[in-house]
């Protein structure tokens, strides 16, 4: 989700749009799996949910702005931009941090009960293509932008660097989230360095097992070291159930059965 790059950059939408035009286009001509007919209306659902987002986002970033300001003063926490750290170090430290808070606050919106409820939107797709990357309950964009806002603010970490890791996710999350078909060989050299879309699908697997993995945003050391890093699909990449666990929808849920999606209890958890 680009939650990001929102608060520091306003040119985010023109990269997010970019990016999502060019995965879109990769995934018609080399696809991974056969998406079905009417994917237009799973896009049309999910931009209509990803506009509300942006919108509440928009509205919400100057008040959560000023509220982390006022408990980064009230901390006195020695920030992170001016401990000296040469420029290398401190770039590499804030993206391998920030990254490390991603795969923090997606592996809590799997833990615990209410996040989940906001974050099962996102796995309600049964489908995987770049859209999928603008799949957030509105309300999960607001917690987790208000969670991780507040972590930035008590690390304090340099502004320049929020802004690069944010090019880079906006850049990625389409990417990853795409239904490409890469060579065997190209996916195996990049997932030592970067999640790839084969990694991340295991996640959108609608087995419990294979959906409670590979949490990773950008990097996947991070699943690695917490051993929640799964190869691939017991099922394959083609052919495995990808939504969520336990669901056996024959269609996709429009824009308004996603938007009320988090007051239902439907699918069970997915738990360690
Ligand atoms: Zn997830």
């Amino acid at each position: 989700m680009p939650r990001w790059l929102l608060i520091a950059n306003q040119n985010t939408y023109w990269i997010i749009g970019l990016a999502l035009a060019l995965m879109l286009s990769a995934g018609l001509f080399l696809p991974r799996r056969d998406l079905g007919a009417d994917r237009w209306k799973v896009w049309a659902a999910t931009l209509g949910v990803a506009a509300i987002g942006f919108g509440l986002l928009e509205l919400a970033s100057p008040w959560l702005l000023k509220v982390d300001g006022a408990v980064t003063n009230a901390l006195h926490v020695p920030a992170l931009a001016r401990m000296g750290l040469p420029a290398p170090i401190l770039i590499i430290l804030s993206l391998l941090l920030l990254d490390l808070l991603s795969y923090a606050t997606h592996l809590m919106s799997h833990q615990i009960p209410w996040l989940w409820r906001l974050h099962k939107v996102h796995h309600s797709d049964t489908g995987f293509d770049a859209t999928t990357a603008l799949l957030h309950h509105p309300l999960e964009s607001l917690v987790i932008t208000a969670i991780q806002l507040f972590v930035l603010s008590v690390l304090g970490l340099p502004l320049i660097e929020i802004v690069l890791y944010g090019l880079l996710v906006n850049l990625h999350n389409p990417f990853v989230h795409s239904n490409i078909r890469l060579p065997e060989q190209v996916d195996r050299v990049l997932r030592w360095f970067i999640v790839t879309p084969d990694m991340h699908r295991v996640h959108h697997s609608a087995r419990m097992d294979e959906g409670n993995s590979n949490f990773g945003m950008l990097f996947p050391w991070w699943d690695w070291l917490c051993r929640s890093y799964r190869a691939d699909m017991a099922e394959g990449q083609k052919t495995g159930q990808l939504g969520l666990p336990g669901d056996a929808r024959a269609e996709q849920p429009g824009f308004v059965q996603v938007l009320l999606m988090p007051a239902k209890a439907g699918s069970r958890r997915v738990q360690r």
